[in-house]
Parts: C-alpha cells; structure tokens; sequence
C-alpha cells in the first residue's frame, strides 16, 4: 500500500514488520488465529465511518438502511451456527460481552463462582485483578489433579455452601472436555444463572467437535478471533428464553456498557460466519484436533508433563517444574527460534503469572497456514530439543533456520480453509 508507507512510514513500517515476523515466525499461541484476507479487508470498509447505536430497525441514528442487514446477517448466521435463539454480535470483544452478561443478570457485590484462573480459567471469570472479581465477590474451582479433568465435586461443594448466584464454565487452558450438563445440574440445584464462555473452543463447538452448551446455559459467550477466526470480537448468545430475557442482554450491551457498535467488525463477523458455515471448516477444525492430539503424544513420548495428561481440543498446557525452566524463560529461548508460545501457570503454580512454570501451546494457527501431523511432530520435537538444551545456542539457531523455511512452504494467506 504505497500511499499509507509514504503518508505515515512510522506506522507502516512496523506493520510492515509484524507481517513479516507473523509468516517467519511458527504460532502456538492457542489463543490466536489468522483471519481470512476477506475478514481483513472488510474492517478496512466504509462501514467504520458508521453511527448505528441501537439494533436493526430501532436506532438511534439515521442512515442506517445498509448497515441494518448487515447486522441481521451476522446475528442470523451466528444462531444458525450455534443453534441459538438470540445472538447479540455487537460485543467489542469476549470481556465486553461477559462484561455486558454479568451487568445484565448481577448486582454489584453478588457472589461469582468460575474456574482458577491457574487451572485454565479467564481473567474475567472472577480474578481479582479484573473487573469481574472488584464488582463481584467470587470463588473458584478448579482441576482434580488425579483424574486432568474438573473438579466437579469441588465446585458442587462450593456452590452448595456459598450459593453463588452465577456459576461460569468455559477456560483459555483448559485441555479436557466440559461437562455441561453437570454444571447446569450443580447450578439449578441453587437457582444459580449458568454463563458458559466458550471463546476458545467455538470453532469446535460449531463444527460439531466439542459438546455445545447452549442446551444448558442460560447465557453462552464467546469471542470471534480464536478457534472461530474471525476478526477481533466478542458475541453472546442464547435460548430457549424469553423476549424480557433477551431485551436485558441487549441493554446491558447497548446502553449498558458501550456505544456504537463496530459495524466494519460486525460485517466482518457476518463474513467469518459464512466462512464457519462451509463445509470446509469442519475438516479445518478436526485437523486442528488431530495436530494437538499428534504434538501431546510427541511430547509424552520424550518425558514431558502435560497438565491433564492429555489433549481433547486445540490446547495443551507444558508442565516446566522438572526441567529446570521456567514458563517465561521458556516462552524466551523458544522465541530465538521464531516458535511463539505463551508462559502459562500451571495449577498450584509456585511461580507467579510473569514467570510461570509452563508453557501453554495451540494449534489453531499452525493448522490454518497448512501444517499437518508430519509439521505438528517437527515442531514438537524442536521444542523438546530447544527446551532440553536451552544453554545450546547452536541448537537454538539451527532449528530457526528449520522454522523459517518450514513457514517458507507454509505461507499464511493462502485461504487454505
Ligand atoms: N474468555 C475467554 C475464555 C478467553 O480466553 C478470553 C481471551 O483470551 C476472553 C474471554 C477475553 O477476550 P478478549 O481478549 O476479546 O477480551
């Protein structure tokens, strides 16, 4: 784009940077994904010019014609997907929308109960750090260290001493599966809302690969950038439901907590979601399963914890302690060989959240550009073979030279999905 480097080179040229850094470098951030060219060049449309607070056909601003499909588009594409009876796409992102769900069916002060954030829940799910844990008291369960799956009975026990009024289900590194119908069973035994986020595995969810819990929820969140890839956003969910029900999700997001929605985001979502909605997603999504399944087999193999012992999604979380690193240092030494990790608590973590004693990895992004099991194994062996000889420099910048030409056949926007 010739006229943007000239008119602001200081911008540009660290855009121009971060496209090359994301083809060089190998992504296992499970949190992230690629967004098609479409998605992309959508956000860069007319519409980010566009006033429309309100929903389609009750706005608060004229000139709205073409920007009220749009919205309807996305909103019916996203039930479509979900099997939902409501969808609210106007979400700026996944802690807007949980924002936005809280506000509408919480008072200040109320007692939240979701997962440790150190055994793979979200910030927003009750951190003291956040928004949610200052507004709202909040308790957490978390991993049954025996069996690597939730510790359903811990959080019966808590819900039925404490009575929350909202129990949330959904994680950022959680490998196993959700129980859904149990928690619905734990929270209605309380007369407790049951929120389920599920920003990090809607993808699965929408191609039928993971349990969708929008039977059980009254409420389901999301963010649309993840596992979905699509552009940067959040969006909420439900059903089975009444119209009052639905009004109130809807003014908690608009007034309740934002302004004008982002309509070159919506119309991106609207795109995104017809992309989900093709065949082809499904056989991106299983690959995805198939990659994460192939590299925690790899690392078993050669010695390494994995936290829950095994992977059911797009994620896996490295435990560090017995290999004399950690997460940071890890997330470090593997980013001299361009391979991009995240550091990541692991449950009881000794270690606070800017050292870590693991290291979380996702294969979302890797699938996307094209990497099958074969690339899934090489890249776990270079990380095993980084992290055992994290002192070998040699090792270290041999296997960058292996990253940048394996990203070299694997070029990211070639709409491989
Ligand atoms: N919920 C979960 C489970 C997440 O993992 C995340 C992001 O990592 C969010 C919510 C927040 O999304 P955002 O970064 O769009 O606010």
């Amino acid at each position: 784009n010739v006229t943007i480097s000239h008119y602001d080179p200081d911008v540009w040229n660290y855009i121009e940077k971060e496209k090359i850094r994301q083809e060089n470098h190998i992504t296992l951030i499970a949190s992230e994904n690629y967004a098609s060219d479409y998605v992309m060049k959508i956000q860069g449309s007319q519409l980010t010019n566009k006033y429309a607070e309100g929903y389609p056909n009750k706005r608060y601003y004229g000139g709205c014609e073409y920007i009220d499909p749009i919205e309807q588009i996305a909103i019916d594409r996203a039930k479509k997907i979900f099997h939902a009876d409501y969808a609210n796409v106007q979400p700026h992102s996944g802690s807007q929308a949980n924002f936005a769900v809280y506000s509408a069916l919480l008072k200040p002060g109320d007692l939240i109960l979701g997962m440790n954030l150190s055994h793979g829940g979200h910030l927003t799910h009750g951190a003291a750090v956040n928004f949610s844990g200052k507004l709202y008291r909040s308790m957490t369960y978390g991993i049954d260290e025996t069996t690597g799956d939730i510790n359903y009975i811990q959080l019966q026990d808590i819900a039925l001493k404490y009575k929350p009024k909202m129990i949330i289900g959904g994680f950022s590194s959680f490998s196993g599966i959700c129980n859904w119908k149990k928690m619905k069973t734990i929270a209605d035994s309380i007369q407790a809302y049951l929120m389920i986020d599920i920003a990090h595995v809607a993808g699965l969810i929408a191609a039928g690969l993971y349990p969708n819990p929008i039977e059980y929820a009254d409420v389901v969140t999301t963010t649309t950038h993840k596992t979905l890839s699509g552009p940067r956003g959040g969006l909420i969910l439900s059903k089975n439901k009444d119209n009052d029900f639905y009004k109130k999700l809807d003014s908690s997001v608009f007034p309740g907590s934002q302004g004008g929605p982002l309509m070159h985001v919506i119309a991106a979502k609207a795109i995104a979601f017809k992309e989900v909605l093709d065949p082809k997603f499904i056989l991106y999504q299983k690959q995805i399963l198939k990659n994460a399944n192939i590299m925690v087999k790899t690392f078993l193999k050669n010695g390494f914890k994995v936290i829950s012992g095994k992977t059911n999604n797009h994620l896996f979380v490295l435990n560090l302690k017995d290999k004399n690193i950690t997460g940071k240092q890890a997330e470090f030494i593997l980013d001299l060989s361009n391979i991009t990790v995240n550091k990541n608590n692991i449950p009881n973590d000794v270690q606070n959240p800017f050292i870590t004693s693991g290291i979380r990895i996702g294969t979302p992004a890797i699938t996307r550009r094209g990497f099958k099991e074969e690339e899934a194994v090489h890249v776990s062996n270079w990380i095993i073979d980084i992290i055992n000889n994290f002192n070998n420099t040699q090792i270290i910048y041999s296997i960058k030279k292996k990253v940048l030409s394996l990203c070299a056949e694997y070029p990211i926007y070639l709409n491989k999905y």
